[in-house]
């Protein structure tokens, strides 16, 4: 089971102001501290945050991610729809259309 984080939103306990509390995935985050019972928080893990997504991770949240190929050539790995996969220096048109993405 992971671990998660939370914050005594108030006085911390003898857990500390921080503490770390295993649970299922599936659980309900915590609104209270099982030792003192005050109000907590989850902290939103930092190693979420640096852990690398797949390119379909990034392209549903809404990422776009170029990955150079060439001397002035970038592969869209999370090309959208009709996207350019490619995209070249000098040519507009190969450039993602956001505003298409922003829309959907
Ligand atoms: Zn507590």
């Amino acid at each position: 089971m992971p671990v998660y984080e939370y914050e005594h939103i108030n006085a911390p306990c003898s857990l500390g102001q921080m503490f770390d509390f295993r649970q299922s995935i599936s659980d309900e985050p915590l609104t209270q501290c099982p030792q003192c019972a005050g109000r907590v928080r989850k902290i939103i893990s930092r190693i979420n945050i640096s852990c690398p997504k797949t390119n379909s991770e990034l392209r549903d949240l809404g990422f776009t991610k170029l990955v150079k190929r060439d001397d002035g050539v970038y592969e869209n790995v999370t090309a959208r729809g009709n996207d350019s996969r490619y995209m070249e220096r000098g040519k507009p048109e190969t450039i993602p259309d956001l505003s298409k993405t922003i829309s959907d």
